[in-house]
């Protein structure tokens, strides 16, 4: 078969690649290599970490806040086979939903592994050993990412999990050793802190999700130990073993002090996930790894020039959205479009309770590059909306440039923070000055008062309600 794209990897940077590519009049496949569409994010990632989000908030709420709100429920429990089937549930619903999506948009759908003959052929070798090959005059690699593990302990997929794995547990741990304060462990961290699991949380940094602005980290730190998770930061792991019936876990802390022994059910390893390129290859086509990355240009055009890369398998942030964005930028070069992505306004949100949510410069990135700025902060305990919700953690923070008053940097940690920060980026990308939506009409009473409370606090010192 002759193709005019062929797409390999069915992520949503892949997908969607795919849907653009066909919506421009490419006669377009996708090949992947499992069964289900959607890549990590639908069947193992954003969508099933999001509902074992939800269902543990839930439970949380009936135990810990539902009697205050006048319900009075009786001793509720976790069933986790129900958790976990329903998560399930959801994950079908959505990898269903991209296969139709391909039908109607007359994707050919090849499932196996693809790899490169030449720079115009792929060959697909299917589950059985089946091979088959077709051709395209523009190839777009989307092969996502893995979970990387600890050099010195290597997955097990018993005790010694990645997410993957997490996502599965078919009973309420004990406990559970966390290795790595970032995303994937606060996110599901929080889950199994909810419904019962004593979690600890072992992160070299000193401080937690450490690449968002630092009152983020410090912020849910307070707000998780609320869970009842302990934090070890700035801590060393030098082991994990697995003894048969749990899991030994050292480290030490890295400026000096005395070691410490964990021990629990699990330990999830979530220190970063590293690109996939395996039995691609890339080396018949002459495409070059940059620490193990496909590097690309700002056009993310590999070396050889009809083929593109996109997602986590390249430079850049490791967010579906992202993938997405990477996806269109593509289709619409080949179509002869002049694409561009701000790459400074890609959102990044930690689905905790309460949400982080980040768009724009971190305070700390300013600070590095001498730029002259100023913050507002407002804080959510002192919005209606929160009281009225028992959601009063968190606060919103501005940071405008000190001269022109043009907002450089939202970071929003609280109840709705992941839909709020949609604002933010519209905000930044017209290029808004703090005192623009300091002056807008916020609905009352909503999260959103305290975007404009803090515009309000960074343009003229002057909150409304503070
Ligand atoms: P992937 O989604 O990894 O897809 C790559 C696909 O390529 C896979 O299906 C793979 O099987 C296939 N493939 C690989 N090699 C071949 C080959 N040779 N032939 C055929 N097929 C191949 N991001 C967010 O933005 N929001 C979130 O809430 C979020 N939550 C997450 C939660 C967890 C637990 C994890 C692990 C990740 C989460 N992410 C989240 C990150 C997000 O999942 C990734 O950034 C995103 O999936 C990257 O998309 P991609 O298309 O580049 O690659
Ligand atoms: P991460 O980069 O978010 O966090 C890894 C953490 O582990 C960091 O805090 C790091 O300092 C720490 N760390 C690294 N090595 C360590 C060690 N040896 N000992 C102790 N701590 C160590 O990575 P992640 O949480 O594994 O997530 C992987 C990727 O998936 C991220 O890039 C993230 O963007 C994506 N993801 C996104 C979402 C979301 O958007 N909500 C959710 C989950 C995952």
């Amino acid at each position: 078969m002759q193709y005019n794209v062929i797409v390999i990897g069915s992520g949503p940077g892949g997908y969607v690649a795919a849907i653009r590519s066909a919506q421009l009049g490419f006669k377009t496949a996708i090949i992947e290599k499992y069964p289900t569409l959607g890549g990590t994010c639908l069947n193992v990632g954003c969508i099933p970490s999001k509902a074992l989000l939800d269902s543990s908030e839930h439970f949380h709420n009936a135990t810990h806040t539902f009697e205050e709100h006048g319900i009075d429920i009786t001793d509720p429990k976790v069933n986790m086979p129900q958790m976990i089937s329903r998560k399930a549930g959801v994950v079908k619903a959505n990898v269903d939903g991209i296969a139709f999506l391909m039908k109607k948009n007359k994707i050919d759908v090849l499932q196996g592994v693809g790899s490169f003959v030449d720079k115009n052929t792929i060959k697909i070798t299917a589950s059985d050993g089946k091979e088959t090959s077709i051709t395209g005059d523009k190839i777009i690699i989307a092969t996502g990412s893995k979970p990387t593990p600890l050099p010195f302990a290597p997955f097990d997929k018993k005790r010694i999990i990645s997410s993957t794995e997490a996502l599965e547990i078919k009973e309420v741990p004990k406990s559970m050793i966390i290795v790595g304060g970032g995303v994937i462990g606060m996110e599901l961290g929080s889950v199994y802190a909810r419904i019962g699991t004593k979690v600890s949380v072992v992160e070299f940094m000193d401080s937690l999700i450490p690449t968002m602005d630092g009152t983020m980290g410090k912020e849910l730190l307070k707000s998780t130990k609320k869970l009842g998770m302990d934090f070890y930061l700035g801590h060393k792991v030098t082991s994990v073993v697995n003894t048969g019936d749990e899991v030994v876990l050292k480290a030490e802390p890295k400026n000096g002090g005395e070691a410490i022994e964990l021990k629990g059910d699990y330990c999830l390893v979530s220190v970063g996930r590293r690109p996939f390129t395996e039995g691609l290859g890339l080396d018949k086509v002459g495409i070059e790894l940059d620490r193990g990355k496909i590097v690309v240009d700002d056009h993310l055009k590999t070396k050889a020039d009809n083929i593109y890369a996109i997602g986590d398998v390249v430079r850049g942030a490791m967010l579906a959205h992202k993938a997405e964005e990477e996806g269109v930028m593509v289709a619409e070069q080949i179509a002869g479009q002049k694409p561009h992505i701000n790459y400074l306004l890609i959102p990044g949100v930690v689905y905790t309770w309460p949400e982080v949510a980040s768009v724009g410069y971190t305070e700390e990135q300013l600070k590095a590059d001498g730029k002259a700025y100023k913050v507002g902060s407002f804080p959510y305990k002192a919005l209606g909306r929160a009281r009225a919700s028992m959601d009063m953690d968190g606060l919103v923070k501005i940071l405008a440039d000190k001269s022109t008053d043009e907002i450089l940097g939202v970071h929003i940690i609280g109840a709705r923070a992941a839909d709020m920060i949609a604002a933010g980026v519209v905000a930044m990308e017209f290029r808004a000055a703090a005192e623009d939506v300091a002056r807008m009409s916020h609905a009352h009473p909503t999260y959103m008062e305290a975007v404009k409370e803090a515009c309000l606090a960074a343009t003229a010192n002057r909150p409304i309600h503070l």
